[in-house]
């Protein structure tokens, strides 16, 4: 737990048996909160596949179905949150398979390794073409396999449970109200789900739904839009859609390298925060083609900068630190280093770039530092990560 910060000198005259592991030429970062990522696309990055729904069915869908082998799952989910943390992540809103065994796997890295982890399977029961028998699941073995995991989540601080309905399309009537029905039995859970990615998704489910005014109302129907909900993507919401996502207490996930690597379209990002719209920051891992959520900082920059908008350094790393632990409800215990938070975060070593290091020494403020940081680090700076103080990622390991 984080007990006091300030001047070195301050908090040595306060407590002078102080233990002290000196990272005098690196920065100390907020443990990144990557709010959507997943894990059965671990090897399925920068796959071709065109646009959104071409790319599931060419170059997603079948990578899922390699979770069926327990073994390649192990395997998988513990290099899957090794990478992770390894990126200075500390916390991780997760979409799990469709194999109650894979994600049994990835809950047991998750508390060996020592990440914060919400995560759960992700559920889909419509057939359709491309999508493989396989990767469906009925609602009550779904149910079932859900109950088991939120049973276990009840003893692990770090451990919490995402009711997981890929997207509207993907899901049953029967599906939908399973989910709801979690989701009011276990208050504790989250909900994750994808909206209003890409204009061929949103007229598919608009012509399917075709009583729904828009995406949200989908969700909005089986009672699935709460302040426990967190949306991915959001690129094309209508005025509509944000009030009453405003209204809900909903959150947001926004996903910089996935939205350009998909060409999915620029994230109205002024438009979020005027409806007072909690937002955070995901890799989108398949889609995005970086694990680290800092490297998603340069794009998340540049797709407000295509709009007008320049942000500053701080709101940044906002985004990927304090702001996405309000947007997960984790803002008491993580997200930066406040007294009585946990110490959840990560060491960037610029030092490990000789142009980095001559870089920083020709800014001129703080400010103009962590804005070269944020384009110019990467995954290759972090030197360790740690979560409740435990140093659970050290370069190289
Ligand atoms: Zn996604």
């Amino acid at each position: 737990m984080i007990i006091d910060y300030g001047k070195r000198s301050d908090i040595l005259a306060k407590v002078p048996e102080a233990w002290i592991e000196d990272y005098d030429d690196a920065w100390l970062i907020p443990g990144m909160i990557d709010g959507h990522v997943h894990y059965p696309q671990y090897y399925a990055t920068a796959a071709q596949g065109g646009q959104l729904l071409d790319w599931l069915v060419q170059s997603i869908l079948p990578a899922e179905t390699a979770f069926a082998d327990p073994a390649f799952a192990n395997d998988t989910a513990k290099r899957f949150i090794k990478h992770l943390l390894s990126c200075g992540t500390t916390t991780a809103m997760v979409f799990g398979s469709q194999f109650a065994h894979a994600n049994e796997a990835l809950f047991n890295a998750a508390r060996e390794l020592g990440i914060r982890l919400i995560a759960g399977a992700t559920l889909m029961d419509t057939p359709a073409d491309g999508i493989p028998d396989a990767l469906l699941q009925t609602p009550k073995q779904a149910q079932a396999d859900a109950e088991k995991l939120i049973a276990i989540c009840r003893d692990e601080p770090l451990l919490h449970y995402a009711i997981t309905p890929r997207y509207a399309l993907s899901c049953s009537e029967e599906m939908m109200m399973m989910c709801h029905e979690l989701l009011h039995n276990h208050p504790e859970t989250y909900l994750q789900t994808h909206i209003n990615e890409n204009r061929n998704e949103i007229r598919a489910v608009l012509a399917h739904f075709n009583q729904c005014k828009d995406y949200l109302e989908v969700y909005e129907r089986y009672g699935l839009v709460t302040d426990r909900t967190v949306l991915a993507h959001n690129i094309h919401p209508s005025d509509g859609e944000l009030d009453r996502i405003g209204q809900a207490q909903c959150s947001i996930c926004h996903c910089p390298s996935s939205n350009l690597f998909l060409g999915s379209g620029l994230f109205p990002l002024s438009r979020h925060i005027k409806h007072g719209i909690n937002i955070a920051l995901g890799t989108d891992i398949g889609a995005g083609v970086s694990f680290s959520l800092w490297s998603n900082l340069s794009d998340a920059y540049k797709i407000q900068q295509l709009q007008g908008l320049s942000l500053n350094p701080e709101h940044l790393l906002y985004l990927a630190t304090l702001g996405g632990a309000k947007a997960l409800h984790l803002e008491n215990e993580t997200g930066n280093f406040s007294t009585g938070k946990s110490a959840d975060f990560f060491v960037l070593d610029y030092t490990r770039s000789d142009y980095l290091s001559e870089r920083l020494r020709r800014c001129n403020s703080l400010e103009a530092q962590l804005f070269c940081l944020l384009h110019l680090a990467s995954e290759r700076q972090v030197e360790s990560t740690y979560v409740r103080g435990r140093r659970v990622f050290f370069y190289p390991s």
